[in-house]
Formats: structure tokens, sequence, C-alpha cells
């Protein structure tokens, strides 16, 4: 008998799990409310108890394809917040007006959907943008300002940089940073209303220049950018820095556990300092009480490390450096580690999902072996995928006696033997009978891999070569005879005689014991198929680590297109249908440009066998 704690040693670690339980049983969350929407304490407060033990979210940038590692945090902040009763946020990172396309937002939502995950609940969407909390952005840094916990510099950026010091040196203050509160406002509404030039000051948070945290040392919390926005167009000439912008976004939405990568970790006193002043309120030097903008208690910050994947590159960027460089035919490439990409190359979100939570979530940097991902996609597609045989490298196999045997047998009347197709079946799947059984034929005529024959064999070689028996699955034994070679030598038939009373299935079928078992199909009822053979994208382990130029790596033989023959269960076979190619491994009917009964097209998911350390 397993005890639950034996149950938690062999769960994947997840530190994440042990913080959310801790904060559920001592109810940190619990007298929160939610109004529907995000919004300010007002808003808030208006609302019921919020109906969500706690609230997560995923706010990618929409500028670019989702990839793996994107993959691995929807997983966690979905994940969490479905295990333990809440609701994980969508929200669009869209801040930073330079960057972003309507194009990468629909491809976003698309794959967090196909991931096996929604925003829906409690009769709510929960999908925002940043951008919507712009207004409020602005509010804050002005309370911010009049609190007297924020000024603008006018301080060239180079001037700013030096000024910041180092991690051995502490800043030195800014000639700006004694202004009053209302110079200050009156500047930073200047700013806002486009007096000043781009680039020329910024509103700055007035922390601790000597901070041994450099992210403290005043950072940059609005800056001058003239530049439309695509959602609210050219209402703003300021925007909000990313890290002023952030813990904001998660207050308004009132976030408990706001899970980041590891990179974060610096900003997180930050994150906690700008929460805190925008919850606490201040008595003006006029007896003003202002402040309390966001309801307590803030959310917390944690982080996680990212994914890091053998032979994959994880960055947006380089990914769209690969596309647009055509290195790859586009960002669902079945080589690449986009999501798009993965589910071309005929991942499952199930697949997905399994290595997610079999990785854990640490907070240490390590690289996960890409072995680890195709396991489990092999795991998840063995006991669905129907089997089928193909043959990939197709030379012609002759059964010199058909005729003979079939007339002989009484299959067959005298003289039509040759054309005689003896009908033959194998289970769609080993282990689900449900499912029924595949038909094709055996004849005259058949495909096999040209890697089947060898004139002379090598040691230990048990497939056909003169004088030897292989049996063909599924169907007959037969002893290889030789073969018929051309001017060049290249072989372009094997032939074989028919072993009467083998076939499988048959009484008595196994008889004749034989070493080798091939595949194969029927010439007169196989299909061509195209096959598109993909390997690795890059030759190095860790192509893009310590600034290596990735390009110099690409795997020159990543994809090999081949006319192979498949057999003819395989006419039915729908775009993102996936199969278990007998002996060959994992394919899938390409989602793109497989027409079914017209133009097949299949992409080999995986082999059989882990063969990535070889
Ligand atoms: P990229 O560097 O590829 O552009 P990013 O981190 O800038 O990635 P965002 O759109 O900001 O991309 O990311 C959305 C979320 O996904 C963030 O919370 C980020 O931490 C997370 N994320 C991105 N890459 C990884 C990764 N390799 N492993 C785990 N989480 C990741
Ligand atoms: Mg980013």
């Amino acid at each position: 008998m397993s005890s639950p704690a034996d149950k938690e040693t062999t769960k994947p670690s997840n530190f994440l799990r042990q913080i959310i339980e801790h904060d559920l049983a001592a109810g940190t969350y619990a007298g929160r409310r939610w109004a529907g929407r995000p919004g300010d304490a007002t808003v808030q407060a208006s609302g019921g108890p919020d109906p969500a033990r706690i609230r997560t979210r995923f706010p990618p940038e929409p500028n670019g394809y989702l990839h793996i590692g994107h993959a691995k945090s929807i997983c966690i902040n979905f994940g969490l917040a479905r295990d333990y009763g809440g609701v994980c946020h969508m929200r669009f990172d869209d801040t930073n007006p330079e960057k972003e396309d309507t194009e990468y937002v629909h491809s976003i939502l698309d794959a967090v959907q196909w991931l096996g995950f929604g925003w829906e609940a409690h009769g709510t969407r929960h999908l925002f943008q940043a951008s919507d909390y712009f207004d409020f952005m602005y509010r804050a840094a002005e309370y911010l300002i009049e609190a007297g916990h924020a000024y603008v510099d006018e301080q060239t950026a180079e001037a700013m940089r030096l000024a910041r010091g180092d991690f051995g040196k502490p800043g030195v203050d800014s000639p700006f940073r004694t202004r009053t509160p209302a110079e200050n406002l009156a500047r930073f509404r200047e700013m806002r209303d486009g007096q000043h030039e781009d680039g020329s000051m910024v509103l700055r948070a007035k922390i601790d220049m000597a901070s041994p945290n450099i992210n403290l040392r005043d950072p940059a919390i609005y800056r001058i950018r003239r530049a439309t926005h695509h959602n609210t167009g050219d209402k703003w000439c300021i925007y909000p820095m990313y890290t002023f912008a952030h813990p904001i976004e998660d207050a308004l939405e009132q976030i408990t556990h706001s899970l980041c990568t590891l990179e974060f970790e610096d900003q997180r006193p930050f994150y906690d300092w700008l929460l805190e002043r925008l919850s606490e309120t201040t008595t003006l030097p006029d007896g003003r009480v202002v402040g309390g903008l966001l309801q307590s208690p803030p959310p917390r910050q944690y982080e996680f490390a990212r994914l890091n994947l053998t032979y994959v590159i994880t960055s947006k960027r380089k990914l769209a450096q690969l596309v647009y460089d055509g290195k790859v035919s586009g960002w669902d490439d079945p080589r690449m580690p986009t999501i798009v990409g993965l589910r071309r190359r005929g991942y499952t979100p199930e697949a997905i999902q399994l290595f997610a939570e079999r990785i854990g979530v640490t907070k240490s940097d390590s690289w996960i072996d890409y072995s680890t991902l195709e396991g489990c996609l092999r795991e998840t597609l063995d006991v669905t995928a129907p089997r089928a045989m193909a043959v990939l490298e197709p030379v012609k196999l002759v059964i010199t006696n058909w005729a003979e045997v079939m007339e002989s047998s009484g299959q067959a009347a005298a003289g039509h033997g040759a054309g005689f197709l003896d009908a033959c079946s194998a289970p769609v799947h080993p282990h689900l009978p449900e499912l029924g059984r595949r038909t094709f034929t055996f004849g005259k005529e058949l495909w096999i891999e040209r890697t089947d024959y060898e004139e002379v064999p090598p040691k230990g070689y048990n497939r056909l070569y003169p004088g030897n028996k292989v049996r063909l699955k599924y169907g007959h034994v037969i002893e290889c005879t030789g073969a018929v070679k051309d001017a060049a030598g290249t072989v372009t038939e094997v032939h074989a005689t028919l072993v009467p009373d083998t076939k499988s299935g048959t009484p008595g079928a196994d008889a004749i014991k034989v070493k080798g078992v091939i595949t194969w199909v029927g010439a007169a009822d196989a299909l061509p198929a195209e096959v598109r053979l993909y390997d690795r994208l890059f030759t190095d382990a860790q192509p893009d680590a310590g600034g290596k130029d990735f390009i110099e790596s690409l795997n020159s033989d990543s994809l090999k297109v081949v006319t192979a023959y498949v057999e003819p269960s395989l006419a039915a076979a729908k775009p993102d249908d996936k199969f278990q190619f007998e002996r060959h491994g994992y394919f899938v009917a390409d989602r793109v440009d497989h027409v079914a009964g017209q133009k097949p097209v299949f992409n080999r998911v995986t082999g059989l066998r882990d063969s990535w350390g070889k």
C-alpha cells in the first residue's frame, strides 16, 4: 500500500505547490474581493468574495509565436489554477508599443487552447490586455510623484547610466532628485502632453541609489516614446517600463501567485516595493490623505527555472531569425520548437502536458534532454496510434513461384495464379481489438525496404540474402533466391520463392522457424506517399549557449523527403492523424499539405526508440 507520503516523493518536484498549499491553509488570500473584472482597490472592494481560491496568469508579449518554453509556463500557470480551484488569466503584456502584432495575438490564443487550457471561469472571460491599464498606470505614477516616491530625471541616458554605479560601486544621486513633488508633477504632465522629445527625460522611482540591488537604484518607470500602439493608438506618447507595468497588471487582476522565470528574481524587491507604495496611504503636507490605490494583500512573485532543452533554441528573436532567413519553411515548420511547429510535427497536447509535469518545477537552471520530450510523445502515441506498414526506401520483391503455389493450393485457377491477390489482415492496434483490423493484399509483386536485402550478409543479418528464409509480417514465409541489378550494380528487383502453407494465422504456419520478420506492402494496392523524414535542427546540443552563433550548427540533413509506399488503409488518413509505421516510428498526416486519398504527405514524428544519444 502506498501512503500519501510515498505518493508525494514520486511526484515530480514542484515547490510552487507547497507555496500555494501553505497560502491556502493560512488563508493568505481568503479575504480578497473580486468585482468580476480587473480594477483598483475601490472597484474590487465593490465586489463579493473572490470565487477563485488562487489567481495566476500567463502574460506573453504578443511579439512572436510561442515555443516549448512557453508551453512549460502555460502548463504551470493554467495547471496550478486548475488543480487548486483557481483561475488563470490569459493576459497580453502589450505595454511596449513597437513590437506587437495581432497575428501573434491569434496564434498565442490558439496555442493555449490547443494545449488544453481556457480562460473562461465563473461566467467570465479572463482574457486581458495590459494596455487597458494605461490610465491606471498613469494615475499610479502621479500618486508616486505626489507622495515623494518618484521624480522626473532630465539627465542624458549616458549620464544616468554612469551615475547608476555597478556591482561594487554605489550610484550617485541625480541633480534632479531633489525637485519638489509639484515640480515633478508639472514636468510629468508635460511629458504626457507631448511637450518634450523622445528620450529627453524619464520618470524614475525614488528609492536608493546606494542599494546593493541595482534594480532599486531609482529605476525608470515611464519614458517618452512617440509610437502608435495597436490598442491605444496615439493616445499616449509616454509608456510605462515593463518593471513598473507588470506588478500593477498583476495587482489590478487580483493575481495571488505571479510566477515567472529566474531572470526576474532581482526585480522582486522592486515588485514588492511598488505594490506596497500603491496600497498604502500617505498624508500630504496640505493634510490630504491620498493613496490606497490597490487592494491588499498584494500579489507575490515566485521564480522558477526556465526550460532549456538540448538541440533546441527557445528565444522568440532567434526563432524569428530562422524564419526570416529561410532556414526553415515558417513558424510552423515541423522542425521548429514553436507550438505550431510541434503540432505540425505530430506532437499532442497530452505529450506536452506530460512533459511539463515530468520535468517538474525547480529553482535551478538545467538542461533537459530532448529525449525526455520525445519519450513523453512515444508514451502517449503508443497507446492510441493505429499501426500501418510503410516502405520508405522501396525496392521490388518478386515471388517467382507465386502462380504455381496459388494454383497448386487451389486458390487460383490454372493460368490465373500470377495475378491472384491473397487477402491479409492485421490488427489496427495490438492492444485495442475494438479498433478492428486493417486489410491489404499479398501478390506476386511487393515492395520491401532496400536495406532488407544484402547480397553478402553482414554478420548477424537475418533478413533477405540468397538462401535465407524470412517471414513477411502478416503474410507468408519466403526464401530469397537472389536479385536483379542494373548496369550500375544497383539492385532493381529482389527475387524469392514462397514457402507453401506458412501464411500467418493459419494452422501450421509456424512449422518453419525463421529469424527475420520484415515489413512490406503489396505492389497492387500500396499507395505512393510523400514522407518527410525530419531530424534535429541543430547538431550542437546547446546551439546558442555562451553566445555561440546557432546558425553555424544548423543540421544540413534535418529534412529528407522520400517517396514511400504505404498500405491502403492510409487512404483514409486525415490531416493530423497519427500512426505507428511498424518498425519505423510514429508518423502524422501533414496538417498543411496532406490531402486524404489524393496527396498523402506524412511527417516522421519520431522513431520507435531514443536515438538522440547515438
Ligand atoms: P522569448 O525570450 O522567447 O521572447 P519571453 O520570456 O520574452 O521569451 P514572454 O512572451 O515575455 O516571452 O513570455 C511569456 C511567459 O513565458 C513569461 O512568463 C516567461 O517567463 C515564460 N517563458 C518564456 N520562455 C520560457 C522558458 N524557456 N521556460 C519557461 N518559461 C518561459
Ligand atoms: Mg519577453
